[in-house]
């Protein structure tokens, strides 16, 4: 059916440009371990996020597992995270040998709800991991002054938040570290991959080491590291999609605002609060519904939708503290505001070439499901 729309579509750059690209692989036959496209979309990236180290991975996964890695926090520490979140932040704390423990976010922007930090510090916590989700920027000056106090790493999962400036500052200059990815499904990406920003002199070799077996010269294994190097054509698509970022911005700000203007004052739909200081990389657009208001469920909106062959996604639902991996031993009613919005949030379809008719046929089906109309 021609007239299927996904819930996302990844940007690419023209097939020539991505050739011309990687056409001088042939000529070198390097095709990983820190190679010249690697090295320059290295340095593009610590031009254009504003922050003196980027290291780049095969994935955001990884990026993540190994920055944790690197912060030497305490064997079975504590860290406070959210679990509204995809399932790779709460894993990359369990697979690292820590504990999460899960602080509720707040009703606004879906962040970690920062009134509630305090209460769950113990004296095993060691560091916080807050969520920017969908794009939206944490409390970063409160989890500042909270870390301070407290003398906690912070490591954002920004994910979402490439791209994204709060006060004119660049998403990736918060806190110790902060995790980016660079998925198929991201609003920039290389087709995999991942990158870890941060200040810090002296993460730099480490980080590089660990994602490569934890080597750190010819005959030398310093850490016990795994493999999560970026590889040339990865790189190599990142530096042509970084070309044509702006524009895939823009066009997906076009979108948002036109799903913004057909749904907004409608009874029983809540859209997210724009953010005031933030410049928005329009990635997701998440839509709340109230049932009792609406007339109609999410489940059943996102089954109308199916229908329609326009896909919609639960995201995020369910939360990571329900996993079924962690055994019952978190408890969802600890997080209410969270397990409150992901039985009634759906994203909607978002990319830079959705056309503005496609998102007003969305907005018309979703609207004819609500009771009365
Ligand atoms: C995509 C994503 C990740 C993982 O990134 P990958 O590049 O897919 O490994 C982590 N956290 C969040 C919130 C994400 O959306």
């Amino acid at each position: 059916m021609s007239n299927k729309i996904l819930v996302t579509r990844s940007s690419m750059p023209d097939y020539e440009e991505y050739c011309e690209e990687i056409k001088e692989l042939w000529d070198s036959h390097w095709l990983t371990n820190m190679g010249v496209k690697h090295k320059q979309l290295q340095a593009e990236l610590e031009k254009m996020l504003d922050v003196p180290h980027v290291t780049l991975y095969t994935n955001g996964h990884l990026a993540l597992e190994n920055v944790i890695a690197a912060m030497n926090l305490p064997k079975s520490g504590e860290v406070i995270t959210t679990p509204f979140t995809f399932a790779s932040t709460t894993h990359a704390i369990v697979r690292n040998g820590l504990t999460p423990v899960f602080c509720d976010v707040n009703e606004n922007d879906y962040t970690i709800d920062v009134t509630k930090i305090e209460d769950l510090i113990t004296g095993k916590t060691c560091a916080i991991i807050p969520v920017h989700v969908y794009g939206n920027m944490c409390a970063v000056e409160e989890i500042e002054k909270i870390a301070k106090k407290y003398d906690l790493k912070v490591i954002y999962d920004a994910a979402h938040a490439f791209g994204v400036e709060y006060k004119g500052k660049s998403s990736a200059s918060f806190g110790d570290a902060s995790m980016f990815s660079f998925h198929a499904t991201k609003v920039f990406n290389t087709i995999e991959g991942g990158a870890v920003c941060f200040h810090d002199d002296n993460l730099v070799q480490k980080l590089n080491d660990l994602k490569n077996f934890g080597i750190h010269g010819p005959e030398e294994v310093a850490y016990i590291g795994g493999n999560a190097k970026m590889n040339e054509f990865q790189a190599a698509m990142g530096i042509c999609n970084l070309k044509h970022l702006e524009s895939e911005i823009a066009k997906r700000k076009a979108v948002v605002e036109r799903y913004r203007s057909n749904l907004k004052n409608i009874d029983g739909i809540k859209l997210c609060g724009v953010q005031a200081d933030v410049k928005s990389n329009y990635a997701y657009f998440p839509v709340v519904f109230d049932e009792k208001i609406f007339g109609a469920s999410r489940n059943e909106i996102f089954d109308v939708l199916a229908e329609n062959g326009i896909g919609a996604r639960k995201y995020f639902y369910p939360l990571t503290n329900t996993f079924e991996c962690f055994n019952g031993k978190y408890n969802v009613n600890d997080t209410p505001v969270a397990l409150h919005i992901s039985k009634r949030v759906l994203t909607l379809p978002l990319y830079a070439d959705l056309s503005l008719d496609d998102v007003d046929r969305i907005c018309d089906i979703i609207l004819r499901c609500k009771k009365g109309i």
